[in-house]
Formats: structure tokens, C-alpha cells, sequence
């Protein structure tokens, strides 16, 4: 298949190496002609804007950052709408408003172009890997026709439902995730301030019911202090909002949530933005008396 994608950053730079290593011919865009290089020197071809691309592809994917983003490469000036073709699918894997993804999936429908809300989970690792979770909303017919491609990106990959559901799929894994890491932190965080070794806690919390995926992938780092970005903690911040807001529209109670994004706030506030969201530890750790 001819397949496109648009932003080439920390996820969407290797997914996209998998899907010209799954034997597509991939066609690729990015803001920044730094950005395009590891993939044209794989054997990608580049282009001059969405539209360029999208006149050449079949499908076109984006791994941006937050709704403008999205909007801007399918249906701004030199966006994919602009030279797509009806009957062409269009996929975004970033994550976004659930309301925004409906939103773009109904301009795009209107020139024939069908849109599937795809975002992932697994990070930086399952990105490279090719082991990604994907979630999906949107036709079944457009899932069908994007399918070859997301088994090159990913291992879980579920149709959740109609346009949307990818993304509340996804604001409720970034509930988990958000509010995951933050107890995390403040479990190794009081076992430091108790004087004991949060790495022999952390060892003796994995084998019981504390087990997580993030105790041990996000917890190790945390001990080793490995706060390069993996995942941005504005990005996590970007996801409680999207959580905060998607709960606010629909009138509902998510009291952890609520404080989880409040920390996260704290922490794009506190300069940590730019940091791995592990760097959370960080805030805690100074919130309670610690340096750096
Ligand atoms: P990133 O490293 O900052 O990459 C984002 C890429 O999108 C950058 O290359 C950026 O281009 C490009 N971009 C952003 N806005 C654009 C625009 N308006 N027009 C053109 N290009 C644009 O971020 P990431 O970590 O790959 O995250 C991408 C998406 O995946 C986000 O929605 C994030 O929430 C989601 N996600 C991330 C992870 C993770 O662990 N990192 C996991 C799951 C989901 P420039 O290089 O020119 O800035």
C-alpha cells in the first residue's frame, strides 16, 4: 500500500520506520527537514506539504501533537483535505479531544475522505518495538483498509467503536497512566523520606498485588533518575486536560483525575515540561523538603 505519514517526532518516527519495514511504500512530511532525514534514508520518499503527500498516498496516517496540530495537516492550507481524494482514508494517531476527532472526521467526510481516531499506548519502547496497543474509532470499512498498516505499529489493536471511541479509550488509559505514575512516585518518594531504600521496596511491591507495568518500567527509571523524554510531561498535562475537559462537556466526577492534572499543571509550571512525566518524582520530592 501507498501510505503517507505526517509527523516525525519521538513515536512517529519509528512507527513510521515499521510501516516502510512492513513493506509499504511510504511517502513522509514533516515540519522540520531535520525530521524527514532517518526516514528518507531508509528509503522513504519526502514531500513538500500534506497536500503533496496526500496526493501521491493512499492512506495518509499523522503522529502530531494536539488537535490544532491535526486540524492544521488534514484541513488547513496545504492540508490532506485540500488534494485528498474521496474514497482515501485518513488516520491521526496522536491524542486528542474525542469531540475534536469527531469534529475532523465530519469535515473530512464531507470531501469523501474517511477519518479513523487511532491513538496509541505503549511509548517510546513499543513504538520501536512495533508492540503498540491501538484504539480505534471510526468505520469498519476504514478500519479494514488501515489495518495492514497498524500491524505494523502494534500487537493490541481494537476497533472500539464509532468515530470518538479511539479517543475515549484513550483519555481512559491516560487516567490510568497519569494517576499511575503519580502514586508510583509517591510510593518511592515515602519510602526514601522513610529512610528505606525505595529500590528494595519497589523489588518487594512487584511481586504483590501493587504490581504495574509502571512500577516497573516508570519506577526503575525514577531510581535511576532518567528523566529524558520517553513521554512529555506537557503532553501528559495536554492528556489530563483532554480527560478534564471530556468530563466537564459530559458533567461528570473524576476526583483523582482532577488532582492528577493539577500536578501536572504544577509541573509545566515548575519548568519540568520539557521532561519525561516520571520527572513527577521531582515535584514531590520538592513539595516535600527535597532538592533535586
Ligand atoms: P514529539 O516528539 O513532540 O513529536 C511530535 C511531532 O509532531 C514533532 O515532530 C512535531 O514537529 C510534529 N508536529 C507537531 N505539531 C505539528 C504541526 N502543527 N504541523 C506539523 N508537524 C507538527 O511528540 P511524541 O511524543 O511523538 O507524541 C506525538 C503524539 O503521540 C502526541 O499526541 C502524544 O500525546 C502521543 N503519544 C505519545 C507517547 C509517548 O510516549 N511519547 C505515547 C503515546 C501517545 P517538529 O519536530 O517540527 O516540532
Amino acid at each position: 500500500m501507498k501510505i503517507g505519514f505526517i509527523g516525525l517526532g519521538i513515536m512517529g518516527r519509528p512507527m513510521a520506520l515499521n510501516v516502510l519495514r512492513g513493506g509499504h511504500q511510504l511517502t513522509v512530511w514533516a515540519r522540520r527537514a531535520e525530521s524527514m532525514q532517518p526516514l528518507l534514508d531508509a528509503g522513504a520518499s519526502g514531500a513538500v506539504s500534506p497536500a503533496a503527500l496526500a496526493a501521491v498516498v493512499d492512506m495518509v496516517i499523522s503522529m502530531v501533537a494536539d488537535a490544532p496540530d491535526v486540524e492544521q495537516v488534514m484541513l488547513g492550507e496545504q492540508g490532506v483535505a485540500s488534494a485528498g481524494r474521496a474514497g482515501q482514508v485518513a488516520v491521526d494517531m496522536s491524542t486528542i479531544r474525542p469531540a475534536a476527532a469527531r469534529d475532523i472526521a465530519a469535515r473530512l467526510l464531507d470531501k469523501g475522505i474517511d477519518f479513523l481516531d487511532a491513538p496509541v499506548s505503549g511509548g517510546e519502547v513499543g513504538a520501536v518495538a512495533g508492540t503498540l496497543s491501538i484504539m480505534v474509532g471510526g468505520s469498519e470499512v476504514a478500519f479494514a483498509a488501515a489495518r495492514p498498516a497498524f500491524e505494523c505499529m502494534g500487537k493490541n489493536i481494537v476497533h472500539v467503536g464509532d468515530s470518538g471511541a479511539g479517543q475515549v479509550a484513550k483519555a481512559a488509559n491516560q487516567i490510568v497512566t497519569g494517576v499511575g505514575v503519580l502514586t508510583v512516585a509517591e510510593a518511592l518518594n515515602f519510602a526514601a523520606k522513610s529512610g528505606v531504600d525505595p529500590a528494595r521496596v519497589r523489588e518487594a511491591l512487584l511481586g504483590g498485588f501493587a504490581y504495574s507495568k509502571i512500577l516497573e518500567n516508570h519506577g526503575q527509571r525514577m531510581l535511576d533518575r532518567n528523566f529524558k523524554p520517553g513521554f512529555k510531561s506537557w503532553m501528559h498535562q495536554k492528556d489530563m486536560n483532554i480527560v478534564m475537559q471530556s468530563a466537564h462537556e459530559l458533567g461528570l466526577c473524576l476526583p483523582v483525575s482532577a488532582a492528577t492534572a493539577q500536578m501536572y499543571n504544577a509541573m509545566v509550571g515548575s519548568g519540568l515540561g520539557e521532561e519525561d512525566s516520571i520527572a513527577i518524582l521531582k515535584l514531590l520530592e520538592r513539595l516535600s523538603g527535597g532538592a533535586d
